[in-house]
């Protein structure tokens, strides 16, 4: 007999419609699998008849066929078809399960030897894929972990039951126990506390300017470097940043939490949840090449696409290899990264916020003040310049802003918040929203991703405004590629203030802004 339904593959971060078929007949007793790779087609074949033995069914010995269709192509998670494989197994078996059950009903899960169910990855890309499928499914089967993340996929466009056990699955399927569809709440999943919320710009002590860039960066959505000397604070502030961002809207949601459902080294039970807040990733500048860009076997994505819709922060920026350093370019020029691998390349998306940060030389020290004095550097000559120079040109040159940072006294950071509230995380991300609102109507993009067309029309500098910039010029303080930086800042500053001119002050602060990255040297 031949029972059939629906499941789902998972290649990269996309889902594809799988038909998962097995036939039986009385024959010499043989249970082939067509459409796995090798190595998971004998364990999944052992864990499916174990399942099946030990929820109390019966196993005869017949001729087994299971094909996952289409076979070709590649299946990154094969034991998702645990569940849909012994469900198909049972039905042709005729063992206490009619085909006829099975008809548009689809099903994701690995089983264990036991029979019980096992989350797997990227259940929400399944969701997504099968809510798509014409004809429809009736009803998805899932494991529980699996379930809000697949009832987010779905939309409400298929039914999401879950299911604990092989002989649950076997019962809804056959009525003798009822299926209760999970119910999502969309606005209170959203509306939910994120944790990142408690790190508020309240607690950073000192460093106005440096806390003034961070808005200004938050609010045009431009990368920006902190150059200052250890223990200034250029991690805390860092770490502000995604608060800062307005929250993630329910596509982005779906479209970070697809990236982080099969990103390597996430175990399944968490790759569950949805991502609900910006991410915010530190890579250590000792991490690996494939661990920043992604790669292996089943290509995963790496710390570049983890940061997607939030912040990548990169400390000890001249640090990373040169090849780490190159291979930001993509992301930062496309907003998304390849991976390449040996059957073709894969791409991730990877449109994150940049913040780096770097000592001003190898010592830390160079052009730093404490208490009213210069700290000394104690690095040999022409070491700073050196170290600066590890950092390619093309990439400083995808950094808008640069703020430098110095140390906070002691008394400072000793002395409780003083009553100046206009830098509460709050308030910030506040003045960022409305900022972010402007740019949206005026261009339907921010600040930072403006091209040099969409730039000359929307600057609208006024007179005033116009002869600083030549003079900045003139004075040879900006390269051509500095201009358009100094442009799109002062644009932002002018957004900030929620003014339509460009004026003189904004396009003095922008250059401000620039000049941290000169006075390094
Ligand atoms: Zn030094």
């Amino acid at each position: 007999m031949l029972a059939r339904m629906q499941a789902a593959g998972l290649e990269g971060i996309s889902g594809y419609p799988v038909e998962v078929q097995t036939y039986a007949r009385q024959k010499t007793p043989r249970f082939s699998v067509v459409g796995l790779p090798d190595a998971a087609l004998r364990e999944a074949r052992d864990r499916v008849k174990a399942a099946i033995l030990s929820s109390g069914f019966d196993f005869p010995p017949m001729e087994l066929t299971t094909n996952l269709t289409p076979a070709r192509r590649r299946k990154d998670e094969g034991s998702a078809f645990d569940l849909p494989m012994a469900l198909t197994i049972l039905a042709a078996m005729d063992s206490g399960l009619p085909a006829s059950c099975l008809e548009r009903v689809a099903a994701l899960g690995e089983l264990t030897l036991g029979g019980e169910t096992r989350p797997v990855r990227g259940a929400l890309a399944a969701a997504e894929t099968l809510a798509a499928c014409d004809p429809l499914p009736e009803m998805l089967l899932v494991p529980s972990a699996n379930a809000e993340a697949a009832a987010f996929g779905c939309g409400g466009r298929v039914p999401v039951v879950e299911v604990d056990t092989l002989a649950q699955a076997v019962a809804i399927l056959t009525k003798k126990a009822p299926a209760t569809p999970v119910e999502v709440d969309v606005e209170r999943i959203l509306a939910a506390p994120a944790a990142c919320d408690a790190l508020d710009l309240r607690e950073v002590r000192g460093n106005d300017a440096a806390k003034q860039a961070l808005e200004v960066a938050a609010a045009g959505g431009h990368d920006l470097l902190f150059i200052g000397p250890p223990g200034a604070g250029k991690t805390m502030l860092a770490r502000r940043l995604p608060g800062l961002l307005p929250p993630l809207r329910l596509e982005e949601v779906l479209e970070v939490s697809r990236v982080h459902a099969i990103a390597s080294g996430v175990d399944p039970e968490r790759a569950n949840s949805l991502v609900r807040r910006r991410p915010f990733r530190a890579p250590h500048h000792t991490a690996s090449y494939a661990s920043l860009v992604g790669g292996g076997s089943f290509p995963r994505p790496g710390e570049i696409s983890l940061a997607h819709k939030g912040v990548l922060f990169l400390d000890e920026l001249p640090e990373f290899s040169p090849r780490s350093l190159e291979a930001l370019r993509e992301p930062l020029e496309e907003r998304r990264i390849t991976v390449a691998r040996s059957r073709g390349s894969m791409t991730f998306p990877a449109e994150f916020q940049l913040v780096a940060a770097m000592n001003p030389c190898p010592c830390g020290y160079l052009g730093v003040h404490s208490a009213g004095r210069s700290l000394r550097c104690k690095c040999p000559p022409l070491a700073a310049e050196r170290y600066q120079q590890r950092i390619s040109g093309p990439l400083l040159d995808r950094i808008d802003l640069v703020a430098r940072l110095q140390p906070v006294p002691p008394a400072l950071l000793q002395a409780p918040p003083g009553p100046d509230e206009s830098y509460t995380s709050e308030a910030v991300a506040r003045r960022v929203g409305q900022a972010r609102a402007i740019q949206r109507e005026r261009a339907g993009r921010l600040n930072a991703r403006l091209d040099a067309r969409a730039l000359r029309r929307t600057l609208a500098l006024t007179p005033a405004a116009k002869q600083v910039l030549l003079r900045a010029g003139e004075q040879s303080l900006l390269s051509g590629r500095g201009l358009a930086k100094v442009q799109r800042v002062a644009r932002t500053l002018a957004d900030l203030d929620g003014q339509a001119k460009v004026d003189r002050e904004h396009v003095a602060r922008a250059v401000h802004l620039r000049a941290g990255e000169r006075r390094a040297a």
